[in-house]
């Protein structure tokens, strides 16, 4: 298989991350049939370009899809594909098995991620998993309270002084020439392990829309490039549209294609609760925006009250997320009451990760306090 730049289209047959262009690279669309198995990467065996190594697996995917109460609400048919469920709470869990499947295969000892919350987490537990060493880099300002969730399972987590927008790239670098392997958000194999999110969805529902919280993007294209194999294999006759979903306080994907623009630009003083989305310049943000033009697919900002709005909806029907997974309900909301989305629409919405590790920013419930001798009034 082939590496190719979505935005100039040089190729390599060597795996790099970047193109010498500076723009993100990915696997030429690999055509596939669906095998019988028990797991999606059993089932969808032809579709991975790298052995997954199966024997090592979490249970990653395969993750539940809900018929949501919500959708009536809204006049239209909602599910939810619940990746809250995967062994570290999100969906980062697949791309972390299949990258780290090929860092094993092609001998590296030490592997690595740029991350606060769930991929720094994620690659920790699988290193420990597969015996290899990580390298966890985090900003200055992250908190102990997230890093215990990280540090937990044994990797090397380094606060790095600085410009944590520049670390992506100067870990790429370094990771090269001292031969640790970074998986950063938007690595071509990360990319390659959210495509089963699509495989899972169109094996269950052929969805009208699909909502898709959006950060470095990563997890756009994966899934976009899933739904896209699938059709190109003939195993489904229409794409949905996508939707990338970004919060108000941080969106440089949204404002570049509202205004016409054919390059993000840094999104200065991000604000929003969505802290796992709020990445101000992400690195696969020209490769979404190309995307979201071909297909004429569309990019939605949402603000932090409807956030919280919509976490406080999915918890009331017994899912808690944290904020930026409630970003595609927001979305929905937003695009049902433009008109944008027509009644009785089959739609998807992505729950890419729990609210635990957003414990401290969630609005809990009441809770009363009762004497043992008054139960009875108490419960009535
Ligand atoms: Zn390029």
């Amino acid at each position: 298989v082939k590496l190719r730049c979505p935005i100039c289209g040089r190729e390599y047959d060597r795996p790099v991350q970047r193109c010498e262009c500076n723009e993100p690279v990915e696997f030429e669309l690999l055509n596939g049939e669906p095998y019988i198995g028990k797991t999606i990467w059993e089932r969808f065996y032809d579709f991975w370009p790298v052995e997954p190594a199966l024997e090592l697996s979490l249970g990653e995917g395969d993750t539940p899809l809900i018929k949501s109460k919500l959708g009536e609400e809204l006049g239209v048919r909602l599910y939810l594909k619940n990746e809250t469920v995967n062994p570290t709470w999100s969906f980062k869990d697949r791309g972390t098995f299949l990258a780290m499947s090929y860092a094993l295969k092609a001998g590296y000892k030490t592997v690595g991620t740029v991350s606060t919350g769930n991929m720094a987490a994620s690659v920790s537990a699988y290193a420990s998993r597969f015996g290899l060493n990580a390298k966890i880099l985090v900003s200055e300002s992250a908190s102990n309270e997230k890093l215990k969730a990280v540090s937990v399972y044994g990797a090397d987590v380094i606060r790095v002084k600085g410009d944590y927008g520049r670390l992506y790239f100067e870990s790429l670098k370094l990771g090269e020439s001292l031969g640790i392997y970074f998986m950063n958000s938007d690595n071509p194999f990360r990319v390659e392990g959210y495509k089963g999110i699509a495989f899972e969805i169109a094996e269950e529902v052929t969805p009208d829309y699909v909502l898709i919280p959006t950060s470095s993007g990563g997890l756009f294209r994966g899934v976009a490039k899933g739904f896209i194999e699938l059709k190109e294999s003939g195993l489904i006759e229409e794409l949905p549209t996508l939707v990338a979903v970004q919060a108000e306080g941080c969106s440089p994907i949204c404002r570049a294609f509202k205004e016409g623009k054919e390059k993000i630009e840094r999104f200065e003083r991000p604000k929003t609760i969505a802290k796992a989305i709020a990445n101000p310049y992400p690195p696969s943000g020209n490769a979404v925006l190309k995307l979201l033009r071909e297909f004429g697919w569309l990019c939605v900002a949402v603000s932090d009250d409807k956030i919280r709005e919509a976490q406080r909806k999915l918890a009331g029907e017994g899912l808690f997320v944290q904020p930026a997974s409630a970003t595609g309900i927001a979305a929905l909301r937003k695009l049902v009451e433009k008109g944008r989305i027509e009644e009785g629409a089959k739609v998807v919405s992505i729950l890419t990760g729990s609210g635990l590790r957003t414990l401290s920013q969630a609005k809990g419930g009441t809770i009363r306090e009762c004497p043992l001798e008054s139960l009875e009034n108490c419960l009535r």
